[in-house]
C-alpha cells in the first residue's frame, strides 16, 4: 500500500526543522585550509561557539572568572577573545604585517 502524498514522512519533518535557517558554509574554509588538525578543530568550536569561555562556563553555572584574563577589561567570550581584546589585536596586528 502506497502512503498517502500528504501525510509528513521523516524525511519532510526533518528539511521542515531547518527551513528559514542560515546555512553557514564556513566549515569548508576550516576544513579545506592547511592549518595543522588540531588548529582546524579549535577554530570549528570557536565558529560554534564551543570553546569553554567565560561566558559558557557561566552559562552552565560553573565557576569562571568575570572578566578576560588577558585584559581584564571585558567579559570573556569566544567574540572578545578572537577579535576584539586588546591583546588579541595586538597579535593579530603582528601576525598579519
Ligand atoms: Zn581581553
Amino acid at each position: 500500500m502506497k502512503p498517502h502524498y500528504n501525510t509528513p514522512s521523516a524525511q519532510s519533518c526533518y528539511r521542515a526543522t531547518f527551513q528559514g535557517a542560515t546555512v553557514c558554509h564556513s566549515w569548508k574554509l576550516i576544513w579545506r585550509s592547511w592549518a595543522p588538525p588540531k588548529v582546524k578543530f579549535f577554530d570549528w568550536l570557536a565558529c560554534q561557539d564551543r570553546c569553554w569561555t567565560a561566558e559558557r562556563l557561566a552559562r552552565r553555572g560553573l565557576q569562571h572568572h568575570p572578566r578576560c584574563l588577558l585584559c581584564d577589561q571585558e567579559p570573556e567570550t569566544i567574540g572578545h577573545l578572537m577579535l576584539t581584546c586588546p591583546f588579541t589585536r595586538q597579535t593579530w596586528h603582528e601576525v598579519l604585517s
